[in-house]
């Protein structure tokens, strides 16, 4: 599937569809499945969820400013939120929105409350569209949103108050993986694409292929490549035995978050340039493959971050010490 640019769309198992999901089946009420999970199953319409904010380091969950405040029966949601995945997409009927819900709470990391909201609120605008690298990133276009004083009902909220942190982290683990998974798809392709024009293209007289220097280069990608491929298999088979909630699912997540989407940059960009000029162009998927690798490095926490976290799964069993429970998620903080 992943392969195919389109495919996880084709699928209906994209980002972030797939992490909202997660979260519905996880967290929704019966009336919040009915009217949100059900036409997303179903493929009727698309979600976005935002977090990510302009004007704070957004690695950082205890920065988000935006707050949902308790009025009368409901909340009033005040802020912006950007980089909003599936936004610009027409389909996309509503979202998941964090916000801070509790100031002073015990800990920084349960200020945070998960809002259900429709798009089509009159007090929800799309301040302007953004590409990624010069991309729109159609159909799943990217923006920024403000959210000017939108009232919603306390029926909206997702899960408990406070727990949008904890509910996150369940949501992203999965979602790292398939990221990875996907772009692995897209490397896979460029190597292919490369491969098939290393036997037609001719350099002093030979075929490109019968080269030792490429032969050198291709080797190199291909075992590159096979690590990556072991490495998410290894991830995925920890997760699936263990599940979300144990350490060692963590740690192989945040291995694979820091590892693959580094690789496959290196894979793409080497692939690109034994590719030459063309490669750039987007007559081909290389440059495609390029972009997502250097976009997955960011995207659900830069790499940074979860190198120090695989640093401190390392350096001892502690760690255990530091997975709490904040109303009845398991989140590493
Ligand atoms: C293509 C794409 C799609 C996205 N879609 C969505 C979406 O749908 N919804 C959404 O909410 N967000 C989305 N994001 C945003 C993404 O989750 C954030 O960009 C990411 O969390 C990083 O936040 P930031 O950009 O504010 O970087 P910052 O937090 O400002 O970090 C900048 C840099 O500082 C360094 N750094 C940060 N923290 C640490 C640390 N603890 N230790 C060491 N170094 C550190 C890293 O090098 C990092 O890249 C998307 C991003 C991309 C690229």
């Amino acid at each position: 599937m992943g392969t195919s640019y389109f495919g996880h769309q084709i699928f209906n198992c994209y980002a972030p569809e797939t992490g909202n999901i997660k979260l519905l089946i996880m967290a929704g009420t019966d009336q919040q499945k009915e009217k949100y999970l059900k036409p997303l199953l179903e493929g009727e319409c698309k979600a976005f969820f935002a977090m990510t904010e302009r004007n704070v380091a957004s690695s950082d969950p205890t920065n988000f400013e935006t707050t949902i405040t308790k009025q009368g029966d409901g909340y009033i949601i005040k802020g912006s939120k950007w980089m909003v995945t599936g936004i610009q997409d027409p389909r996309c009927k509503f979202g998941i929105i964090m916000g801070k819900t509790t100031v002073n709470s015990k800990s920084p990391f349960t200020e945070q409350t998960l809002f259900l909201v429709d798009t089509q609120h009159p007090n929800i605008k799309i301040l302007k569209p953004l590409s990624v690298l010069g991309y729109d990133e159609a159909p799943n276009g990217l923006g920024e949103m403000i959210f000017d004083n939108v009232y919603i009902s306390k029926e909206q909220m997702l899960g408990k108050e406070g727990a949008a942190f904890a509910m996150s982290q369940g949501r992203l683990l999965g979602g790292r993986l398939h990221h990875c998974v996907r772009l692995l798809g897209l490397t896979r392709r460029s190597i292919d694409t490369l491969l098939e024009r290393g036997q037609r293209r001719y350099h002093e007289g030979k075929k490109q292929k019968e080269d030792t220097s490429y032969q050198e280069k291709i080797g190199k990608i291909e075992c590159e490549y096979q690590i990556c491929k072991t490495m998410i298999l290894n991830a995925a088979m920890i997760l699936d035995s263990l599940g979300g909630r144990h350490m060692q699912s963590l740690k192989a997540v945040s291995e694979v978050k820091v590892a693959i989407p580094n690789k496959c940059q290196w894979i793409n960009d080497e692939c690109i340039q034994l590719f030459g000029a063309q490669g750039i162009t987007t007559d081909y998927i290389l440059q495609i493959a390029f972009q997502a690798s250097k976009s997955v490095r960011l995207m659900d926490g830069p790499c940074e971050l979860h190198k120090k976290q695989v640093a401190r799964f390392t350096q001892g069993s502690h760690m255990f010490n530091e997975l709490v429970n904040v109303n009845g998620y398991i989140a590493n903080l």
